[in-house]
């Protein structure tokens, strides 16, 4: 188990590709029990179940900041 300090704003690098427009990139547009997310590459919203959102992410970027240590 591994909590991850998800914060609006937050940029997360995720396993899978989004299908469609390959970006990896999602930005956190609303952060709680659910994740709105916004795609990097396509610009498409979504919500997202925290638990699920949590284990496709490979990394957590916060401006300069790569918080996966
Ligand atoms: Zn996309």
């Amino acid at each position: 188990m591994w909590a991850l300090d998800i914060r609006e704003g937050d940029v997360l690098v995720m396993k899978k590709e989004h299908p469609g427009c390959g970006s990896n990139k999602m930005q956190v547009l609303r952060a709680g029990a659910d994740f709105k997310l916004a795609c990097s590459g396509c610009g498409r919203t979504f919500m997202i179940p925290r638990s699920k959102c949590e284990k496709r992410v490979v990394s957590v970027l916060r401006g300069d900041a790569d918080l996966n240590g």
